[in-house]
Order: C-alpha cells, then structure tokens, then sequence
C-alpha cells in the first residue's frame, strides 16, 4: 500500500534536490507534482484541494525564505501536514471509569472486524488488561465459531448465546456480556457486531441499539483500505447512522493505493486509532499519524522497527543502535544494522520490517523481498570481518571479492548490500539533519 504516493512524492522532492532557493514557479510546480500525487493515490478530492492550499501557502510564507536548506523545509511542511490530515497526535484508548471498558466494533460485512476483535483482545492482553470477546454477529451463521476460533488463538474466552437458543437478540447479548465481564471482572470488552455487505437502515439500527445499550467507551469503526472511496462514504454513513469515536484501517497489507482510507480521519474528524495489516495476530499495530507520515514520505519506519525491537528483544543492543543512528555520521554499521535484523527476524516475515527502513520502499515492492534474500544478506555480513562491518568503507576490491567467494555470492550482490546500507544511512543522516525536531528528535524523545 502507498507504494505509488512513495513514488511520487519521492521523484518530487528528488528533483528539487540541490536547488538553493526556489521561485514562485519552483513552488507551483512543486504543489502540482503533490496534488497529482495524492489524487493518483486515491486520496479524497476536498482533502486534496485543503492539503496542497496548506503546503503552498506555508511554502510562500516566511518559513521557506528562512530555511537555510528550502528544499528540506518543504518536505518537513509536507511531512507535518501529511500527520495533521492523519489525525494529528496518536490517539490512545479511553478506559472507563468503572470497569468493564467496553470496546464495540461496527462496520460492513468483510471490513475485517472479527479478525481485528482477536488482534485487539491479544493485544489488550499483551498490556496487561484482561479482555474478554462477545460475539453479536448473530447475522452470519459462522460468525459465532469463527469469533470463537480467533479468541482461541488469541487466548481469550469468547461469551456467546447458548447454541441451539434460536437466533438470538443480539442487543440482549451485548448487554448480558457487559454483566458478566463485570461479574468475572474483565476489564475490556470487546463486542463484535453484525455487518453487511452495504449500507443498510436495519444494520445501523442493531448497531446503534447495542451502542445504546452497552454505553462503549470506544466505537470503532473497522474498515477495508483497499474499497477506495467507498471506504470515506461507508465512514460517513456509519458517524451519521451510529457514530464512533475512532477509526482502525485493515488491509493495510493490500496492494490497492490506499489513499482513500487516508482520507477518513480527515472527512469524518475522527483519528484513525489502529492499523491491521494482514491475516496473523500480530500484524497489528497501534496507528501513529507521525510514522505512517514518514513511511509515505519514504523516510522509513525506524521508531517502529527500534521500538519493536526493544519490546521483545535485547533491549540494550536497541538502544545502543538507536543512539548510534542518532549519531549519523556513519557510526551505525553493518553489525548494529544485522544485530537488528536478527532480533526483528523473530518477531516476523523480513519483508514487513524491511518495509519500514529508509530507502527500501523506494527500492522495490516490500511484498517481493524474499526471505532467502534476507538469509543472503545475513551471510554477507557475517563473512566480513568486524572491522569492515563497523566501516564498509575499507571494503576494497579484494575485500568484497573475498566475502562473495566466502558466501558463494556474486561480488555484485556485495556491492549491492553495501550501496543500500550505505544510501539508507545517509537519508537518515541527511534527514536528521534537515529536520532537527522531526523523525531522529522524537526517537530521542
Ligand atoms: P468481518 O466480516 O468484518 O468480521 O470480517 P472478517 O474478520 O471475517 O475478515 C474478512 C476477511 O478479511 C477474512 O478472510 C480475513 O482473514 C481477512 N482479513 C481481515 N483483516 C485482514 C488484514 O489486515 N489483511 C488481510 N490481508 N486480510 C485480512
């Protein structure tokens, strides 16, 4: 997803590179080249026409005319504006005063609910809560097992009507789960309500009854990324019809242009809470509009990936890794770059992790890296000596015809690993340059 909007955006800002001062013309051209970008991504056409009036009109204002690097300056406008149309500061869940926090899931048929309600009950779990599932999709006849599958993965109990007890009243079902997520104290409840495959009166009235009746803390309304527009005006039809309060993008993972889904916070007013991006429980994550701004401006992922790996891994290597690329000035070398890779690689398919690095969304589709590749990789580094894993720059001729013979790998593919390493580390240099407070502030933050 994005990956078109990378593109674009990224061959917009290269061919302003190394201008020192840009005209009037300079900016209109550029505005252009974005509003195109952004339409070609799908994004909504008001949200559009609002986002590039904001970009031209801080460009000519005086923060441009002061920037000491113009072009930086622009991508930093595009970057915040990008995070403002995203929803601004992440938001996080409100609990209730009064335990059980009830979490209800509304959205069409097929939006990924059921499956997101396994993710989100995991990862409440994961935090320390202790989540329980209710199963109010009475509509489909699997819905109910399938609930009960995902909690079971999950690790987290599913209340359910009685097989065999008729249809059921799905209202009366989200009420009975609210009493006994208070009696068996469980602290969230997450509530999986019925969808269809459009917008229709009788399904934003069961939603909106168990809305009532259940008082959620959080409504979230789960929807596909990859349905286009018609994401934007399902999110308008459900704010009007049963209102929520958050927004959780699922699909991520698709190869649609994903713009669309970009558009909804901004035309609904309401923050997009979470992100899922694919079948597996952990493909999940808590939506950040500052870091998906980065990913789209292909200035990589690195808080996620560092912070990623400090969850579940050496928390020292990461932090060491951390404060050498905040050091720029090429001190993060290959070993820091493998220890990384090796701590990530148990957490998932590289082909995510690669994703979120500077300079590889760039480089080719993330969903065509292939794990063998990332075994290459691994190789390569190890054949090297520590010395030239912390500076590739005593890699000579002779070095790397030595690690190719040593891996069994062309000295192409050398130079190719080292080039990508080399150019991934300069942007992030360049970029914490030009953005003092931006992307390499807030990891230090
Ligand atoms: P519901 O009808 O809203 O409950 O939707 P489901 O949870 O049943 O999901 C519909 C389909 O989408 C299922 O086949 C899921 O496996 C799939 N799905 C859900 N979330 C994702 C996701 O983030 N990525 C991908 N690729 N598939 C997903």
């Amino acid at each position: 997803m994005f990956d078109t909007l990378q593109d674009r955006l990224a061959a917009t800002f290269k061919g302003l590179r190394g201008k020192g001062r840009l005209t009037d013309a300079d900016i209109d051209a550029t505005a252009r080249q974005i509003r195109i970008a952004l339409l070609e991504a799908d994004v909504n056409l008001g949200v559009v026409k609002d986002f590039v009036a904001a970009v031209k009109q801080r460009c000519r204002g005086e923060e441009l005319s002061k920037a000491l690097n113009p072009t930086q300056q622009i991508i930093k406008i595009v970057n915040e504006e990008l995070v403002e149309i995203l929803g601004g500061q992440t938001r996080t869940v409100r609990f209730a005063k009064n335990p059980p926090t009830v979490i209800m899931l509304a959205g069409l048929q097929g939006a990924g609910k059921t499956t997101l309600a396994g993710k989100l009950a995991r990862w409440f779990k994961d935090e320390g809560h202790s989540p329980l599932l209710a199963a109010c999709d009475l509509q489909r006849p699997n819905a109910v097992t399938q609930l009960q599958v995902v909690g079971e993965r999950a690790g987290v109990h599913v209340f359910a009507p009685e097989p065999g007890n008729g249809v059921g009243d799905p209202i009366q079902v989200a009420r009975d789960s609210v009493e006994e997520a208070r009696h068996k104290l469980y602290d969230v409840l997450i509530i999986d309500t019925a969808g269809r495959l459009g917008v229709d009166a009788e399904l934003m009235q069961q939603a909106a009854d168990i809305k009532a009746a259940t008082d959620p803390s959080e409504t979230l309304f789960v929807v596909d990324a990859m349905i286009g527009q018609d994401a934007v005006n399902t999110a308008v039809a459900f704010q009007e019809g049963v209102g929520f309060d958050g927004v959780v993008l699922t699909k991520l993972d698709g190869d649609a242009r994903g713009g669309a889904a970009l558009s909804i916070a901004r035309v609904v007013g309401k923050p997009i809470m979470f992100a899922s991006s694919g079948e597996g429980l952990k493909d999940f994550d808590v939506f950040h509009p500052d870091r998906m701004a980065s990913r789209i401006l292909d200035m990589g992922d690195m808080l996620t990936l560092i912070e990623q790996a400090e969850k579940a891994f050496d928390q020292e290597q990461s932090q060491a890794a951390a404060e050498k690329l905040m050091a720029g000035k090429g001190q993060f070398g290959l070993d820091d770059f493998l220890g990384l890779m090796r701590q990530m690689r148990q957490m998932g398919p590289m082909s995510k992790i690669m994703g979120m690095l500077p300079g590889v969304g760039q480089m080719k589709s993330v969903s065509d890296i292939d794990e063998r590749e990332v075994d290459r990789i691994e190789a390569i580094i190890c054949a090297m000596t520590p010395a030239e894993r912390a500076d590739v720059g005593i890699l000579n001729g002779s070095r790397r015809a030595r690690i190719a013979r040593g891996t069994g790998v062309e000295v192409r593919d050398v130079n190719n690993l080292v080039n990508r390493f080399v150019d991934a580390r300069k942007m992030m240099n360049q970029m914490s340059q030009g953005m003092g407070g931006g992307m390499m502030g807030s990891m230090a933050r």
